[in-house]
């Protein structure tokens, strides 16, 4: 089932949702080649845990896997998500990372991501970042009363298609609230006006993950990356459903 938020738990999810945003704002200063994803996560629980947040990716589990180990989720270049931060994973100039956050605070989740440049990269590794970043904004445009889930699924994923880059399987968007994964599940691709109805007071973390040389997928533990470890980009952001426009809630205050 779907759950509609009251106007007490938006304003919750709203608090929670900053904390996101002002990370993944803080992260752009810090993101240089030489520094380790094991630096970048231990700013980002610290930034986390001193706002009264808790890192809702740590710890958590899935069968057959340890417990998730990082605060964020940090995937280099062919890493799709689920990259786990250490020592040993030190960017290089010309590398994209993609960072995930999740927080949750006072009992609501916020859950965003963004893929960064490492120094200066290649024209292709930008246009991927321009197009992943493009099919967001067109899912969340089409996150209005009346429309369906597959409005959104096909706004992401017919754009993706007509640049060429793949959408990578199984791998989708969710709804998102007291749980991080809540109802309804939301693909990167899919035909229009298929799905559940979408409503006022929705919360929902759209998702697209992008890849330039196929959907294929290889899952190595945690980590998710490209069959034929071509780049892949990702980007989300938490929104509300309103009346009018969507309202993208993880952003800084
Ligand atoms: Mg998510």
């Amino acid at each position: 089932m779907i759950y509609i938020k009251s106007a007490s738990e938006i304003e919750k999810m709203r608090k929670s949702c900053h904390i996101v945003g002002g990370l993944l704002d803080a992260l752009e200063g810090l993101i240089r080649p030489g520094i380790s994803t094991l630096e970048l996560d231990k700013f980002a629980e610290d930034y986390i845990l001193s706002r009264g947040g808790k890192p809702s990716f740590k710890g958590y589990q899935v069968d057959g896997l340890p417990p998730f180990s990082g605060s964020i989720c940090t995937s280099i270049n062919e890493q799709i998500v689920h990259g786990i931060p250490n020592a040993n994973s030190i960017l290089k100039e010309g590398d994209i990372i993609g960072v995930d956050v999740g927080v949750n605070l006072n009992g609501y989740n916020a859950d965003a991501a963004r893929t960064y440049r490492v120094g200066k990269i290649s024209s292709e590794a930008e246009k991927l970042l321009q197009v992943t970043k493009e099919s967001l904004y067109r899912g969340i445009a089409a996150a209005i009363p009346g429309n369906r889930i597959g409005d959104i699924s096909y706004a992401i994923g017919s754009f993706v298609k007509s640049k060429g880059y793949f959408v990578a399987d199984n791998l989708t968007g969710h709804g998102i609230g007291r749980n991080l994964h809540e109802e309804p599940m939301i693909p990167n691709m899919g035909k229009p006006g298929r799905g559940p109805r979408l409503s006022s007071g929705m919360t929902l973390a759209i998702e697209p993950m992008v890849n330039i040389g196929t959907n294929r997928v290889f899952e190595n533990g945690w980590e998710f990356k490209v069959w034929d470890n071509s780049l892949s980009a990702h980007f989300e952001h938490t929104i509300l459903i309103t009346d009018g426009e969507p309202e993208i809630l993880t952003v800084a205050e």
